[in-house]
């Protein structure tokens, strides 16, 4: 696993372009190949550029043999493209500039949202090396004698880190921070900070840094230390985040007045307001097939994370006034035990999935890529 914010080399291997003039029409014609004899992985793309060096669209992949299909503008050129060492591609956002790394067609970018025909989102380094690939070809064609140009990707390769003279044709990508494949459709996806949509099918990482992350991490801490009163506060601050996302990716995507956004900007700390938000706001219902004792029982520890973090564990006015606690009276030392820590991390688990099921019922994610991961799944289980 790489680390952050480090050069990934490219994978090399050499494109070799044959350029021929059949004799009797005298009309030029090109012939692309490529090789690749390096120990790490290396995806292929191709796209159709257009002659003056300008990337037009991707070439969908033909089988062995198959007729590559032809160019929506006449005269486009066949580029190749090969990946990272890590067989990713590197992305940048026309809309936000974000950077990230993902397969070769990423449809959505993951910070801003923004969708467009994946061509789009060729890197500032593709974008130079279709250029330069371009002029090799157009001076090739241009030539009067026949020949084969060699774009030799192994130097390419062999030329990543500070200092070392780089080739003409010099491509290479940065690590970001975080590395996730998407649990929806597996795609990977490695972007700045944490929180992101997929690149490929749009649905939010959250709900899965969440139930996969944040709340085994809190566990762990818990059954280590016994201290549940940590737990409580931890699990609450860590679904503070949570929803936090989720409000901002909302306050973004959706015009609303400037009081509702100023509450999604705040704190989600109380459980029924929060509840009473998502549902005033957009109809999503977190407390869904939850039961309400069980939906009082996780107002009530929010309460109580007040208390441990600001009150040193004693019942203060408010807690006694606002928690419905009658169990306890004003400057008593509440108690938390592991196990009503656990029952809360369980419960904040199904109210996570539930703003995220209700995020994305607004929120589209793009169905296609995750069918063809079930479909792929089913075969697997054959
Ligand atoms: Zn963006
Ligand atoms: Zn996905």
């Amino acid at each position: 696993m790489t680390a952050e914010f480090q050069e990934i080399g490219h994978s090399g291997g050499k494109i070799e372009i044959r350029v021929m003039t059949d004799l009797a029409s005298g009309r030029k014609s090109y012939q692309l190949r490529y090789t690749h004899c390096r120990p790490t992985p290396s995806t292929l793309i191709e796209l159709y550029a257009l002659p003056q060096g300008m990337a037009l669209e991707p070439v969908n992949a033909v089988g062995i043999g198959g007729a590559i299909p032809p160019p929506s503008v006449p005269g486009a050129w066949l580029v190749m493209i090969t990946s990272d060492s890590t067989g990713q591609f590197g992305h940048l956002c026309p809309r936000c500039e974000g950077y990230w790394r993902s397969g070769p067609w990423p449809a959505i970018c993951p910070y801003c949202r923004f969708e467009a025909p994946p061509i789009k989102f060729l890197s500032d380094a593709q974008n130079a090396f279709i250029r330069q690939y371009c002029a090799r070809m157009c001076a090739a064609l241009d030539s009067d004698e026949d020949g084969v140009i060699e774009i030799d990707m192994d130097a390419v390769a062999d030329a990543v880190g500070a200092g070392t003279p780089k080739p003409a044709f010099y491509v290479s990508e940065q690590s970001q921070q975080h590395k996730f494949n998407c649990t929806a459709c597996g795609a990977f996806n490695d972007v700045l900070g944490r929180y992101a949509y997929c690149s490929t099918c749009g649905t939010r990482n959250d709900l899965a840094i969440f139930r996969d992350e944040s709340i085994p991490a809190i566990r762990e801490t818990l059954n280590a230390s016994n201290r549940a009163e940590d737990a409580v506060r931890s699990a609450v601050s860590a679904f503070d985040s949570l929803a936090g996302q989720y409000a901002k990716q909302l306050g973004t995507l959706i015009p609303m007045t400037r009081r509702r956004l100023d509450r999604l900007r705040k704190r989600f700390h109380d459980f029924d307001e929060a509840k009473e938000t998502f549902k005033a706001f957009f109809d999503i219902d977190i407390g869904r097939d939850v039961k309400s004792e069980d939906l009082k029982f996780i107002a009530l520890e929010f309460h109580r994370r007040h208390v441990f973090e600001h009150n040193g564990g004693e019942a203060d006015e408010v807690y006694v006034r606002e928690s419905g606690d009658t169990s306890v009276r004003l400057k008593q030392v509440i108690r938390e035990t592991p196990a009503s820590a656990h029952r809360l991390l369980d419960l904040l688990g199904r109210v996570a999935k539930n703003l995220h099921d209700g995020f994305h019922s607004i929120i589209p994610v793009r169905s296609e890529p995750i069918e063809l991961t079930g479909k792929r799944g089913e075969l697997g289980r054959e």
